[in-house]
């Protein structure tokens, strides 16, 4: 995929997510990878439904160099360490999203509720030590708690939300949040049961798995 088309695709991503509210104004951040060096983030302070494909800024994830005089998303550190980490992450969603959010602020970890969540998410969506944000320890604890995951819990922060593409990404910041809304929801009446630890972590395998395979058939 071309640059254009990725900067294309982040920004129609931008404007789903606020569509759905899952971001509101500037806040959250979205990125790609490009290749071995590069991502492509959006910028800092921007809101999302006038946002222009040129905004989108060129970063060196190693470095932390950009391109152009458009500051990147003050949460690149979070994104670049992601992708430093991840050799199978391509795409990189940070929201504050408000159902996620609220279990970030109880301090909750998410436990395989729903069987779509145990599957594109995987066996429990943990929650990071507390951390200022846009700092390196921030970004070093989102990658520790999404280990084995496609999803973390950012103490009194929000959430991000991992694919191997930006759509799977996108995905996974739906999933979340309806699985994180019945969670809270079902501990209101009662309490909320959930899928075993085991045959979630099974069902992320096999989806992961499932999945790769379908890419390979449709090239
Ligand atoms: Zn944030």
């Amino acid at each position: 995929m071309s640059l254009k088309l990725k900067r294309q695709e982040i920004v129609n991503t931008g404007r789903k997510l606020l569509s759905e509210g899952l971001v509101t104004r500037s806040w959250g951040n979205i990125s790609i990878r490009v290749d071995d060096n590069n991502m492509l983030i959006t910028p800092s302070g921007r809101t999302y439904d006038d946002l222009q494909e040129e905004e989108i800024v060129l970063m060196n994830y190693h470095t932390l160099t950009y391109d152009g005089k458009i500051k990147p998303s003050s949460e690149y550190r979070l994104h670049a360490e992601i992708y430093r980490k991840r050799d199978d992450i391509n795409a990189v969603i940070h929201t504050h999203q408000p159902n996620a959010s609220t279990l970030a602020v109880a301090r909750r970890q998410l436990p395989p509720v729903i069987d779509d969540m145990a599957q594109i998410i995987g066996p429990s969506v943990k929650v990071t030590k507390y951390a200022y944000s846009g700092t390196g320890k921030f970004a070093r604890q989102a990658v520790k708690y999404l280990h084995g995951r496609q999803a973390v819990l950012l103490a009194n922060h929000g959430a991000v939300c991992v694919g191997r593409n930006l759509e799977e990404a996108f995905v996974v910041t739906h999933i979340l949040e309806k699985a994180a809304k019945a969670f809270i929801e079902a501990e209101l009446i009662g309490g909320a049961t959930h899928v075993s630890k085991i045959s979630a972590y099974w069902m992320h395998k096999m989806y992961l798995k499932k999945y790769s395979k379908m890419n390979e058939e449709n090239r």
